[in-house]
């Protein structure tokens, strides 16, 4: 029988995506199910966005582009840089892709030769290992802990770099934690950043804009511009403007890595779907009004989703600064038993189980490498984040 390429081997399909599969299930067999498990805005993409795509359709924008992306949205993301972050690119540093997914995989197969380490602190979105891992990158996961409100402590980096690492992955405001890192942090990270003068940055700042109360966001290569030469600071579309299924996203880095993503991605996809490129020009472009809207509903959200679970015995909750994620912690219940006698070993067991007996679909900390909490999506209405929070306190209280 044909044989599958060795570089799969043991790579495990997303959590999410598992837990997304597990409820649609349930849901088809006619139970109510509440999904929290996906981090997809709920919000519609801007009007203005969709016109400009169907107008660049009517105007003949539908050839093949070019690969890096076209200088209309290349100059639309040059000026967001310099507006929003401080930070100026050229357009050859800068790449669109399909999707920030797209530039983590353009960058890490440009760059990552087997046993390269790949620094991705914990908790972290799953793509970053499961990516490096297709390219014989080894994951390194230092620890972001509750009680440094999950921010990167540098001592903490500077106990896992080695002559082997290739990359640090940063990502604040963090999914799943929705933490940011300090500047004071973000400070000591460059120190001990400018030990290893061989690592590349990857900064993806995809949350950026969605920052709550009094805290702000700092692009890191604004924070280190002596560290600009190897920073890649990645956006995207997806978050900001609710335009997930547009697949944009885009980076500004240096010439040289840049020149590396364009041919992987020359010979991967050929550049990005052109009316997409129209629209999240416009969506760059575009008023800043929707952007506040979605802030100031998703902070509203957070509070009544932090208040609801810190109120449940045994449940702790840090208070996210940003992006749409809730992580509270279940290590109270750990060794207690369901209803139907079930042993509750991990947050893989909790997470199952309330999805299996209150209908309640969450992620598990686990699949982001910091056990054990749930990541709870908060992109979604107020009276269902109500009710799920209500049916799991109720879980909660049937375990003895
Ligand atoms: N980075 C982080 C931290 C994310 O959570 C996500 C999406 O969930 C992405 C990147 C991917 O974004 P895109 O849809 O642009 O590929």
């Amino acid at each position: 029988r044909p044989r599958l390429a060795r570089r799969l081997d043991g790579l495990p399909a997303p959590a999410t995506m598992e837990m997304a599969r597990k409820a649609r299930a349930l849901r088809a067999e006619g139970h109510n199910v509440i999904s929290l498990a996906l981090g997809e805005p709920d919000f519609p993409t801007p009007p203005y966005a969709i016109e400009a795509a169907h107008a660049a359709a009517l105007a003949g924008d539908t050839k093949y582009p070019p690969v890096d992306g076209k200088p209309a949205l290349k100059a639309a993301i040059a000026r967001k840089f310099e507006r929003e972050n401080g930070l100026n690119f050229a357009p050859d540093e800068l790449m669109v892709c399909n999707g920030g997914k797209q530039v983590i995989f353009d960058a890490f197969m440009a760059t990552i030769d087997p046993g390269d380490e790949v620094v991705v602190p914990a908790p972290y979105w799953v793509s970053y290992p499961l990516i490096a891992r297709m390219f014989g990158g080894v994951p390194v996961h230092p620890e972001c802990d509750e009680a440094d409100g999950f921010s990167l402590r540098p001592e903490r980096l500077a106990a896992v770099m080695s002559p082997k690492t290739k990359w640090l992955v940063l990502n604040f405001p963090n999914n799943p934690s929705g933490a940011l890192c300090t500047e004071e942090d973000l400070r000591g990270i460059a120190a001990v950043l400018r030990r290893y003068p061989d690592v590349w940055i990857l900064s993806d700042e995809i949350y950026e804009h969605l920052v709550f109360d009094n805290h702000s966001f700092r692009s890191f290569a604004a924070v280190a511009p002596d560290l600009k030469d190897r920073v890649l600071t990645m956006n995207g579309v997806a978050k900001a403007y609710a335009m997930t299924g547009w697949r944009v996203g885009y980076a500004g880095g240096p010439r040289e890595l840049i020149a590396a993503m364009r041919v992987v991605q020359g010979n991967a996809t050929s550049g990005v779907c052109t009316v997409a490129q129209a629209a999240a020009a416009a969506a760059l472009d575009g008023p800043a009004d929707m952007i506040r809207e979605m802030v100031a509903t998703y902070a509203r959200r957070r509070l009544l989703v932090v208040k609801a679970l810190r109120a449940i015995p045994g449940m702790t909750c840090a208070m996210p600064s940003g992006a749409f994620y809730a992580y509270p912690g279940v290590a109270s219940y750990l060794g207690k038993t369901t209803r139907n006698g079930q042993l509750l070993r991990t947050d893989i067991d909790f997470a199952m189980a309330l999805l299996e007996q209150a209908y309640v679909a969450t992620v598990p900390g686990s699949a982001f490498g910091l056990s054990p909490y749930l990541r709870l999506s908060c992109a979604t209405s107020d009276a269902v984040l109500k009710e799920a929070c209500e049916r799991i306190a109720e879980f909660t209280a049937t375990l003895h």
